[in-house]
């Protein structure tokens, strides 16, 4: 691995995330116990949803909602073309079909309700029944959930929120992930909060959460706990599940760090303040900085969890210069992300209306360092560095 002087992302773990893992190696117990309960109920009262459901990533997540909602062959789901594939991959793993919609533009990348009303129709054309929505707040910055969630009603489709990069933001009051029928978090270890691998699924109807519950561990109807603590002492199989469990130590880590989430996402959102401000005679230069108009800052009942700083350049060769520049300097830059129905693996597969916005933003965005543990200092060495590279005065 380089050593990057100033790295895209790093992680903030202090001696009490040792601690925690010291105490369930000291337990005995690994898999599926006290930790994980008590990370699922405390991860519930945060957002203020009903159940919480702790899984193995955030792609075990996604999977597991789209199944708990019923998708499967014959169904289409409809989702941004600019986010992570896997979405995607899961919506092809349920038997069903990634149906891909623009997004709004390049200073706003979350799926334009518009363009998912046409895909969805489009679906419908094509003999598919449109199902489910998924949502990604691009980020850490809110979804327009109102719009989304109006045209949800209308079509009747499920909203799936992927909420990776929204852990802690809100929108109107409400937390991330707890807004639509069910919310997808990965805690991966270039997150807001960071277990290594682990995810967890959010929704607040019973059965639904109860189908993932399932699901997650090989369609049994009890676990090892309950029958080591004697509450079962057999079990069923009522459905093909997975195993999609996290582990003690993971959870045990996932509750330290979700102690440090709201102090850390404050301090990405003062180093996203800096970057703005040192940034802003980018746009004269033909630059667009995203989610300008989401006031950082802000009210506690709307806030992003600023989990990346983005740029888009004028073109796609600035793009590139820019990045080498920085690469130079020993500055890691990162792309969120290539264009989905563009993977040779998809081969064009779900792009059944026009993607402008997505095609242009994907060619030309460029993801910056940030995480809580960076100094006003790197925010403005790598500030400098992309302007000097731009030829743009400070
Ligand atoms: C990280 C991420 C995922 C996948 O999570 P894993 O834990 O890596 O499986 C899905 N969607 C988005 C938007 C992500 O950022």
């Amino acid at each position: 691995m380089p050593s990057w002087r100033i790295p895209l992302s790093d992680i903030d773990f202090g001696p009490e995330e040792q601690a925690a893992l010291l105490e369930v190696l000291r337990s005995r117990w690994l898999s599926m116990g006290e930790q994980t309960q008590a990370f699922e109920a405390e991860f519930a009262a945060y957002l203020g949803c009903r159940h919480a459901v702790a899984v193995a990533n955030g792609t075990a997540a996604l999977h597991l909602a789209l199944l708990a909602l019923g998708v499967g062959p014959g169904d289409a789901v409809v989702q941004p073309a600019v986010n992570f594939v896997s979405t995607a991959n899961m919506t092809v793993a349920a038997g069903a079909e990634p149906v891909f919609a623009d997004v709004y533009g390049l200073a706003e990348p979350t799926l334009d309700a518009a363009s998912a009303a046409q895909a969805a129709a489009a679906a419908r054309r094509q003999g598919l029944r449109p199902r489910a929505l998924v949502v990604m707040h691009y980020g850490g910055y809110a979804c327009r959930m109102d719009e989304l969630a109006a045209l949800a009603r209308a079509e009747g489709l499920a909203i799936v929120e992927d909420a990776c990069h929204g852990v802690g933001a809100t929108y109107g009051g409400a937390k991330l992930g707890a807004i639509g029928d069910v919310g997808c978090f990965s805690f991966f270890s270039n997150k807001n909060l960071v277990t290594g691998e682990g995810g967890m699924v959010t929704v607040e109807r019973d059965d639904l959460a109860e189908r993932v519950r399932r699901l997650r561990s090989h369609g049994m109807t009890s676990l090892t706990w309950d029958r080591h603590k004697g509450h079962a002492s057999t079990y069923d199989v009522v459905c093909h599940g997975y195993n999609y469990r996290i582990d003690e130590l993971r959870a045990a880590i996932g509750r330290v760090q979700l102690g440090r989430l709201d102090g850390n996402n404050e301090r990405r959102r003062r180093h996203v303040e800096r970057y703005r401000r040192r940034l802003a005679p980018l746009e004269a230069a033909g630059w667009t900085l995203p989610f300008l108009g989401a006031d950082v800052a802000g009210s506690p009942a709307s806030q992003p969890s600023c989990h990346l700083m983005t740029a888009v350049a004028p073109d796609e060769a600035t793009r590139g210069r820019v990045a080498e520049a920085l690469k130079a300097a020993g500055i890691q830059t990162s792309l969120h992300y290539p264009l989905i129905p563009a993977f040779s693996g998809f081969a064009g597969r779900g792009r059944l209306v026009p993607l402008p916005h997505a095609e242009a933003f994907c060619g030309r965005v460029l993801t910056l360092p940030l995480y809580p543990t960076m100094s006003p200092a790197d925010v403005d060495a790598v500030a400098d560095g992309v302007l000097e590279a731009c030829n743009v005065p400070a």
